[in-house]
């Protein structure tokens, strides 16, 4: 779960969202929206002309993603494009609009297996009618490998696109197999084997060794004349040729950084893409991770090494973004108020914490996204990921709030609300107050709720055992929503009125109680830790409050609701729950904890759930959901920068489109 919220105060009409186009398109089972760079036009100069440089450093890096996930992945993409580019024919026709498609899917996935499952997805065209599209392509616009005449290269790509048996999975996580040999990324060359792999880098490791750096993060491990060993990506080797325009941007940013710090980070960094020096890089991370003045921020780089089986080697990335402050301000409040929330709580006054200090979470809005963060993004980041540094040097944890903004907005318009709220007064708090409310809750939750009470002598935390995560989550939620409906919100200038609260009650209850189990398969219980806890507690406080409908189930025309008639008992319920919860916490008491959830928060009504998952279908909505970047545009003056503003008109084709245009300089093949 993430940290989340939004201030709209500063914002101009276009960004704020009345004239604001958040959905681009939808393809299949995709959609693609654009999110709004919320407070850029307040930013100083100086700023704007910072992220700028470091944008164009994170288009670079684009290539190199699509390479690392699939040797084929730039051919493919570059054919694609080029038949795209250069068809003649009616752009309606269906092979066409297919192969457009797969197209769209490839850019989407950065290559041609699935971000998310790894598993190779096809095209909705025969090998005939891709064959016959590219043969109207001149050879001199098709990415063939030297010496490759086009029967072969026609040969070639239609392998790599149609072959049903061919490099099918990209990441290959099956206990027994060679996850090298059965895995299509492009970390590891022809003939490595897993078990070379391993006494690679087993012979690398020293365990006395307290500050190891990550080894075999940035390279690529071949054989070569029978001998393993690593290309390592750096300006002169692997991937130099876009190494090389990334820190051409870097530089110049680096003289336009925010203070001697970030100047310095920036230099560690650039240092590293020269040398490939993995020290270099943990002198980079703690220099970053100490960074907490610059209003200015970045992630790029070698970060994440969720597409390596082993999880060795790391996928390029970039994020570019700034501080939210107002959001920031919000996570400081609650803070500030930290003790008086602990002290006002429902809870037995001896698992109260005398002193209690609350966490304050970064909210960033973030203005370019790269690499493995694009144009399928996260929306909350903690980083850096060695462990060593973690603890010695701290972590940076942030969430991006106007990623999780634009994700509300365009999910108003897909008809969820019509579809499952009962009321209209319910659908007009949803809308005025949801967003802000849900945030709050998450703030509540992350800065308060897990710090929050006491365990009494004796007790170690570990009595609940595997019900412990969930009564650890209840807690913190309800601690949260507990508080959101105290006027002291109000009073804080957390919630605007005593109403705003009733639209995190309600859609506490509906997703708890009905929406979550659109993620769970038929026949399923609930596993998830965080559907378990909701599931929990909405269930918990209907069946309590059932004597006095606080929580009313409602059926109309065949389809069920759940509507909260009594948001004051509801709170009070909430209390009540809340109280107990502690008392299991603080004293361990399993078996009242295994109880709760497993009365609670596991069992699926087959009824319930059967309905939800068809009203989900008929809704018909996608389950890729990925963004594409405003457009940086630099105003210049006598040949210096005074301006930088953002185009929100381009669309997706077109962004993808110039990209490859623009900002492609690796070879095909490596
Ligand atoms: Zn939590």
């Amino acid at each position: 779960m993430v940290t989340a919220g939004i201030t709209l105060a500063s914002c101009s009409k276009e960004e704020n969202g009345d004239d604001f186009e958040f959905v681009v398109e939808k393809f299949g089972d995709y959609q693609v929206l654009r999110y709004p760079v919320l407070g850029w036009d307040s930013l100083p100069g100086q700023q704007k002309e910072f992220i700028y440089y470091l944008s164009q450093a994170a288009i670079q890096g684009r290539d190199i993603l699509f390479d690392q996930n699939y040797k084929h992945n730039l051919t493919i993409r570059r054919t694609l494009e080029a038949i795209y580019n250069n068809y003649k024919g009616d752009r309606e026709d269906a092979d066409f609009k297919a192969l457009e498609e797969y197209m769209k899917m490839v850019w989407f996935n950065n290559g041609i297996h699935n971000d998310n499952s790894s598993d190779k997805f096809y095209p909705a065209l025969t090998e005939e009618a891709y064959v016959k599209l590219l043969s109207e392509v001149p050879d001199a616009a098709l990415p063939m490998n030297k010496g490759e005449n086009r029967e072969i290269f026609t040969l070639r790509t239609s392998t790599i696109i149609f072959d049903k048996t061919f490099e099918t999975k990209r990441v290959n996580q099956a206990e027994g197999e060679d996850l090298i040999k059965t895995s299509a990324c492009n970390y590891y060359g022809d003939g490595v084997t897993q078990a070379e792999v391993e006494e690679f880098y087993d012979a690398m490791k020293d365990p006395e060794d307290k500050t190891p750096v990550s080894y075999g993060l940035n390279s690529k491990l071949v054989k070569e004349d029978g001998l393993v060993k690593e290309k390592i990506y750096k300006i002169g080797g692997m991937y130099g040729e876009a190494l090389e325009k990334i820190v051409y941007w870097l530089e110049k940013a680096e003289k336009v950084a925010d203070t001697d710090h970030q100047k310095q980070t920036l230099a560690y960094l650039i240092d590293y893409y020269k040398t490939g020096d993995l020290k270099t890089f943990d002198d980079f991370n703690i220099s970053w991770v100490k960074d907490l003045e610059s209003h200015t921020d970045f992630v790029n780089g070698f970060t994440e090494t969720y597409g390596d089986p082993l999880g060795l080697k790391a996928s390029w990335e970039s994020v570019v973004n700034f501080k939210n402050d107002a959001a920031t301000g919000r996570t400081e409040t609650i803070s500030d108020n930290a003790q008086w929330f602990e002290d006002h709580s429902p809870i037995d006054d001896k698992f109260k914490k005398k002193e209690v200090k609350g966490v304050t979470a970064k909210v960033i809005t973030v203005a370019m996204l790269a690499g493995d963060c694009y144009p399928s993004t996260p929306i909350g980041i903690n980083l850096p990921n060695a462990d060593w540094i973690r603890k010695d040097h701290g972590s940076k944890s942030v969430t991006i709030e106007n990623i999780t903004y634009a994700y509300d907005r365009a999910s108003a318009g897909s008809g969820m609300l019509d579809e499952f709220v009962y009321s209209k007064d319910e659908k007009e708090r949803a809308k005025k107050y949801g967003f802000m409310t849900h945030n709050l809750m998450v703030d509540m939750h992350e800065c308060l709720g897990h710090g929050s009470g006491q365990l009494m002598p004796g007790v170690t935390g570990d009595e609940l055992k595997a019900y412990g995560a969930t009564i650890e989550e209840t807690r913190a939620d309800l601690f949260s929503i507990y508080y959101l409906g105290d006027p002291k919100m109000v009073e804080l200038g957390l919630l605007p009125d005593d109403e705003a609260y009733k639209a995190e009650y309600e859609g506490y209850i509906r997703n708890g109680m009905m929406l979550q189990l659109n993620r769970v398969k038929p026949g399923k219980k609930i596993e998830q830790t965080h559907m378990r806890n909701r599931q929990l507690i909405a269930s918990w406080v209907y069946e309590h409050g059932k004597d006095d409908k606080v929580v009313e189930k409602k059926v109309k025309d065949g389809k069920t609701y759940f509507v909260v008639n009594d948001h004051r008992q509801m709170r009070a319920l909430l209390g009540q729950l809340l109280k107990e919860i502690q008392r299991i916490k603080s004293t361990g008491d399993y078996e009242a904890g295994k109880a709760l959830v497993e009365k609670y928060a596991v069992k699926v009504d087959p009824k319930l759930h059967e309905e939800v998952l068809a009203r989900y279908e008929a809704l018909d909505l996608a389950s890729h959901k990925g963004f594409i970047n405003p457009k940086f545009v630099p105003v210049m003056e006598g040949g210096k920068i005074v301006d930088v503003q953002l185009d929100y008109t381009e669309g997706y084709t077109e962004q993808m489109l110039r990209y490859s245009k623009e900002n492609s300089h690796l070879p095909n093949y490596n």
